[in-house]
């Protein structure tokens, strides 16, 4: 069973369409790279998973539960969801350690002291262990979105949502993040990404999904995907790009 099965998901913005019947599966400990022009639905589709747009019409499955479904909380559907987005957002006003404990703590009702050790082992898996106690500003911004994806790994996620994590950092600090994304694949987490950095997708994704008039238009192994796309329009975009 996969990890998640989206079925034909629209969602229109004011009579935008921007999901036209899009269908994607992601198997368990896969890696999705969801690539296309900037506008292509990336960014909405990510959201829609997360619950965080209300769908017009399609099928969200979660491990083989309809979450998309009328009467299904949101809230419990996300702790099993965890979403890092492009700019890093994370709370200014509390230290690394507290925002990592925040919804392990409020939400999952953890006690401090353990989801403290919990966060503690995953900063220091990172490289981050003394940075526990400064806040945000004091980090670079390639710590702060490491920050920000230990955050969402707290809450022992199913499935990880990232979304252009790399793309509001400097150059010089996009390998860090990099990095950690390969560690995840590693340790078999099953990932949806965003990204225009095609060499990344191509090295880290197991699949690669072109994204075209709100749905996917290609699908495949980045070697084919890039190497040989057989629609026009992926085509016509790797060309633009690369
Ligand atoms: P991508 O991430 O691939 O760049 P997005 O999903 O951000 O694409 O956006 C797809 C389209 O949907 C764009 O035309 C964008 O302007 C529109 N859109 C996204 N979110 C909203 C919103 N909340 N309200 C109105 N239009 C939106
Ligand atoms: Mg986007």
């Amino acid at each position: 069973m996969p990890v998640l099965a989206c079925r034909g998901l629209r969602k229109e913005f004011g009579g935008q369409v921007v999901l036209d019947g899009l269908d994607l599966t992601v198997a368990e400990h896969q890696v999705v790279a969801l690539i296309g022009a900037s506008g292509s639905g990336k960014s909405t589709l990510l959201r829609c998973v997360n619950l965080l747009e209300e769908l017009d019409d399609g099928v969200i499955e979660l491990d083989g539960t309809d979450v998309s479904a009328p009467g299904v909380d949101p809230d419990l559907v996300r702790r099993r969801i965890g979403i890092v987005f492009q700019s890093y957002n994370l709370f200014p006003h509390l230290s690394v350690l507290d925002n990592i404990t925040l919804a392990p703590r409020r939400v999952h009702r953890r006690p401090r002291a353990e989801a403290e050790v919990q966060a503690r082992e995953l900063l220091d898996r990172v490289g981050l262990a003394a940075r526990a106690d400064a806040y945000p500003d004091r980090l670079s911004g390639g710590q702060q979105q490491r920050v920000a994806i230990v955050r969402a790994l707290a809450n022992s996620p199913r499935l990880m949502l990232l979304d252009e994590v790399t793309s509001a950092l400097d150059p010089e600090l996009v390998g860090e993040v990099l990095t950690m994304i390969r560690e995840l694949k590693a340790d078999g987490m099953t990932m949806v990404l965003a990204t225009h950095e095609m060499g990344f997708a191509r090295e880290v994704a197991d699949q690669v999904c072109f994204l075209d008039g709100g749905r996917v238009v290609e699908a495949g192994p980045p070697a084919r995907v890039f190497g040989e796309p057989t629609e026009a329009r992926t085509r016509q975009f790797l060309r633009r790009i690369i």
